[in-house]
């Protein structure tokens, strides 16, 4: 029933929730505080979600990114918020928010929406910047030569 992979976990936007998405059978949903309150709003989620905050590292990480895309001035903090926990998780992003794809795009967060079904997105891939060799799972660096990976295929279609 389950099935393998980090993408078992799944980080959720509250423009998500109120666009329908629902979870797979087994997946386990978790968002952030900030988030949490704005889905609150919305009414309660008809599943179960998970609250756990990004580590400050992480945070950083997407700030300093958001900088070099000029992605920061459109993102709020929950925003922020969602992209550096999905990234502590190695989980799969889902938000409708366009700023949002984008930034998961630039540091390699698969990302789905509700008009992306998650099996299409499964199908990303990584592809290491030194050697070229593509992965099916995302590692920090290279297995083989330790440099910098880069997700590919989310773009389809
Ligand atoms: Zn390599």
């Amino acid at each position: 029933m389950q099935a393998s992979g980090s993408n078992d976990v799944v980080v959720l936007d509250a423009s998500s929730l109120s666009a329908g998405w629902q979870p797979e059978p087994g997946s386990r949903v978790v968002t952030p505080s900030r988030v949490w309150r704005e889905m609150e709003e919305l009414g309660a989620p008809p599943f179960e979600v998970g609250i756990a905050e990004p580590s400050p590292g992480s945070l950083d990480s997407v700030r300093a990114a958001s900088a070099g895309t000029g992605d920061d001035i459109r993102l709020s903090n929950a925003d922020f918020d969602l992209l550096a926990l999905a990234s502590d998780m190695g989980a799969l992003l889902v938000t409708e928010d366009f700023s949002v794809q984008n930034l998961a795009e630039t540091l390699s967060i698969p990302w789905t929406s509700v008009g992306r079904p998650i099996s299409e997105v499964r199908k990303w891939r990584y592809r290491c910047k030194g050697c070229l060799k593509v992965f099916d799972e995302r590692y920090d660096d290279c297995p083989v030569c330790g440099s910098e990976l880069r997700s590919y295929g989310g773009k389809r279609r």
